[in-house]
């Protein structure tokens, strides 16, 4: 879960790098950094917190030069702490080279035994700093050719934008799990996690980045690559669900749309005798109006949200994310006294934060509180760099969805199918086109080998 953004031609590159990430937060908030060129060397910032906190007037301005990249953290790999911060900036015999990343490598473990027994020292604990070391080693002679060289090395999830001093590569792994998109104003070019990027920095969306694809942008323009072997897409279908910013396109269809369509085909699944829909803000916003159109119910705003507040799930201790729900969301007792009430949200993760919610409607003097979920039962934790707890934390993995209906003290309790998921995404079929949807299949496309020394250790002890 991190956002990554790339610009390449303007005199402020690092200043709409910033204005990107304002755009990208929502996919991170633990720590942000810019690094920008200006043809001789790279310089770089990055702080733990909020984009909004780490990057002054001052800061900005010794970013200089016409070529940025930038990222947004939310750890999936690798402890939360400033060292682990992204953009990683290094220096090698062959120049200095940046990258952030979004996704999550599968075979990062593995990959850092190998390079620690060769006599690499990290310097982080973050899976991406694998790929700096490989391309260090690549006795390719071109940023592009390295970069390549490494991945071939590398299995997993990846959106990666990479800064050197004169060039600008986002590649986009064969699978195509995270988003990633082109877009350009003027004679600049932008490569952002989201489209909603776009929008603030009065860029035109050019084109996903497609799965398997480089993008290079220097001073001969911009030109693509295919450097890996074609593999079937495995999309991440939780973009879909949750994660993106609905005023992204994700690979050519609003999200939006598709959030508003899976309300209407869970009102289709679930129907039920009730006198208003509500949203969990903001998650759940764009499927209960489609909710509400579909079945006729009216839609009216039962919860606020304060704004002043991270993600409560965000927060990586159990203790501040329960304090967390109570400062977030606040109930509307005009809206619930004595009312039905269908709340719609995306998902259920733990199940902690939903019960609370319905305790707080409840608590409001709503009648029946009918809880309305947008996406399946989420069983399997994501291994391509959504944050998940362990399977175990999961409360669709031990509990059936009576259970967790009597859990949550809900009235109903109702998911979309996975067949709903995909006709609403889809905008017709209900088939799994090119999706990954392990988080509710249980079907992983690539697994996690164990690192050799985990396995030893096994046999040792075992
Ligand atoms: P819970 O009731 O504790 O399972 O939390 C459910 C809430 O977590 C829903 O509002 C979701 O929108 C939200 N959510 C789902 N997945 C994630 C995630 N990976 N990170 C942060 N929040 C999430």
């Amino acid at each position: 879960m991190c956002g990554v953004i790339g610009v390449y031609g303007h005199p402020e590159a690092a200043n709409l790098a910033y204005l990107g990430l304002y755009a990208l937060q929502h996919r991170g908030q633990e720590s942000a950094g810019i690094v920008a060129t200006d043809g001789e060397r790279l310089r770089s910032a990055k702080e733990m917190g909020h984009v909004n906190d780490i990057f002054t007037a001052d800061r900005l301005r010794e970013l200089r030069g016409y070529a940025a990249i930038g990222h947004v953290r939310y750890s999936t790999a690798g402890d939360s702490s400033k060292r682990n911060a992204q953009p990683i900036a290094v220096d090698y015999f062959g120049g200095s080279v940046a990258v952030g990343h979004n996704g999550n490598l599968v075979n990062a473990a593995e990959l850092r035994e190998r390079l620690e027994a060769e006599g690499a020292i990290f310097q982080t604990t973050a899976d991406t700093e694998a790929i700096v070391h490989l391309i260090a080693r690549s006795r390719e002679q071109t940023l592009p050719a390295r970069v390549a060289d490494a991945l071939r090395q590398v299995r997993g999830a990846y959106s990666l934008v990479f800064l050197s001093q004169d060039q600008l590569v986002a590649v986009r792994d064969p699978m195509g799990f995270r988003p990633l998109a082109l877009g350009k104003s003027k004679d600049t070019w932008v490569v952002s996690s989201e489209t909603c990027a776009f929008e603030l920095l009065e860029a035109e969306f050019v084109r996903d980045v497609e799965p398997g694809e480089m993008v290079i942008v220097d001073g001969n323009g911009v030109r693509s690559e295919r450097p890996f072997a074609a593999q079937p897409p495995h999309r991440c279908v939780f973009e879909w669900v949750y994660f993106a910013r609905p005023d992204s396109t994700i690979d050519g269809n609003s999200v939006y749309r598709a959030r508003e369509r899976m309300g209407r085909r869970l009102a289709v699944e679930h129907p039920v005798q009730a006198d208003v829909v509500i949203p969990v803000p903001d998650s759940g916003v764009a499927a209960a109006i489609g909710y509400a159109r579909e079945s006729g119910i009216p839609y009216d705003q039962g919860l606020m949200r304060s704004h002043y507040m991270g993600r409560t799930f965000i927060e990586p201790s159990q203790h501040i994310r329960h304090f967390g729900v109570k400062l977030k969301l606040s109930p509307v007792r005009e809206v619930l006294t004595g009312k039905r009430v269908v709340v719609v949200d995306d998902s259920i993760v733990r199940g902690t934060t939903s019960r609370k919610i319905v305790g707080m409607i409840r608590g409001a003097g709503a009648r029946e509180v009918h809880m309305r979920i947008s996406s399946p039962p989420t069983v399997g934790p994501c291994r391509y760099g959504i944050d998940t707890p362990t399977r175990e934390e999961l409360i669709a993995f031990k509990k059936t969805p009576e259970e967790i209906r009597h859990f949550l003290e809900a009235d109903s309790l109702g998911y979309l199918s996975l067949e709903g998921l995909y006709t609403s995404v889809n905008g017709s079929e209900g088939a799994n086109k090119g999706f990954c949807d392990a988080c509710f299949s249980n079907a992983y496309p690539i697994n996690i080998q164990q690192p050799a020394r985990l396995r030893q250790l096994r046999l040792i002890t075992g």
